[in-house]
């Protein structure tokens, strides 16, 4: 079958395959989202490589695999930090849940994963160089030196190619300390990063310097508005649920939620300067549920678990004529959905 023979190779050199992975998930490890260097990243199996076959005969029916599922196809990989991997057995949102959110993203990006990997061309000069610049360990002093000085002719040869081909993405966690504490559970902190391009950094700074706005004051209100639209989602699915039997939710409690800004655009339309947010989500709900028992007598309580995951968008509207900071923000729209619910 195509692409069958990019796997992961025990005991054997998968570090164009990791190089790989890091890129295709957007340089992030896949459990806690941060940008962490090629040094400090594995490659982590979905499903561990150490099920026995009757575990995975229950996977491939719980999370709904093709025949062609392979555990050590790009389908089942993804990078995970030295920190999470020693610890994700411990995250609470790692349930069923997450594993198919994360199994459903895997094999969105098989194909780029395959296809990234043959136009790698292992094996030349130029690609085993590539490499090398890429595992640098910069911890050391030396080593760390040598890049600093060298890699910019890197980035001034991919701009000589093409001036947008030098962009890269930058990361900034955004710290929403006004956020109402009353309303969400003590463990929950919403975690707010911007990644953007050169782009978005660009239509950052203008709605900075340029509209007089702050981060926090325009993230905040849509943040908020996430978390009620995904609390309103999740308790409408499942209060859609009719098997076995009606089923009445409560309000859905969130206990993880992570928000990433990916891009910010922007027009001026007349007068006005348009800028569009779009950026993605992940979330952890649970909420009491009730339904009827199956007996026909009386009810029954229940606990729904939801993870979540997608994009939205919204836009900011600054009239140019306006005061500093007056900017007319639409509401958050929800674009990609991918849900999976537990009831227990
Ligand atoms: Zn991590």
């Amino acid at each position: 079958m195509a692409g069958k023979e990019v796997r992961y190779r025990n005991g054997g050199d998968n570090s164009v395959l990791k190089m790989i992975l890091i890129e295709q998930w957007g340089y992030c490890c896949y459990v806690c989202g941060r940008p962490k260097d090629y040094t400090d990243t594995q490659i982590d199996h979905l499903i561990p490589q150490s099920v026995s076959s009757a575990e995975l005969k229950d996977a491939r029916a719980q999370y709904s695999l093709t025949s062609s599922f392979d555990l050590h196809g790009p389908e089942n990989l993804a990078p995970i930090c030295s920190n999470c991997n020693r610890t994700k057995s411990n995250q609470t949102f790692q349930g069923a849940g997450f594993m198919l959110l994360s199994l459903s993203k895997a094999a969105k990006l098989r194909p780029r994963v395959i296809s990234a990997y043959k136009k790698f061309g292992s094996g030349t000069r130029l690609s085993n160089q590539l490499l090398r610049s890429i595992e640098a360990d910069l911890t050391q002093r030396e080593a760390r030196e040598a890049f600093e000085m060298h890699a910019p002719a890197i980035v001034q040869k991919l701009a000589l190619l093409d001036e947008d081909k030098a962009d890269y993405v930058t990361y900034r966690q955004v710290i929403l300390d006004d956020m109402h504490p009353d309303d969400l559970p003590d463990i929950f902190i919403p975690d707010v990063v911007l990644s953007l391009r050169t782009r978005g950094r660009t239509a950052m700074s203008i709605l900075q310097d340029v509209c007089g706005c702050q981060l926090t004051d325009l993230l905040e209100p849509r943040v908020h508005d996430l978390i009620e639209l995904l609390q309103d989602r999740v308790r409408q699915e499942f209060e859609s649920i009719t098997e076995p039997s009606r089923t009445n939710a409560s309000p859905a409690e969130m206990f993880h939620l992570r928000v990433t800004i990916e891009t910010i655009d922007y027009h001026r339309h007349a007068s006005v300067l348009e800028f569009t947010f779009q950026g993605s989500f992940d979330a952890y709900l649970v909420a009491s549920l009730v339904q009827d028992a199956l007996d026909g007598d009386g009810i029954q309580d229940r606990q729904g678990e939801a993870a979540v995951a997608g994009t939205f968008s919204f836009t900011a509207d600054w009239p140019i004529s306006a005061e500093q900071g007056a900017l007319d923000i639409s509401d958050c729209t929800i674009e990609d959905w991918v849900s999976h619910r537990d009831v227990t």
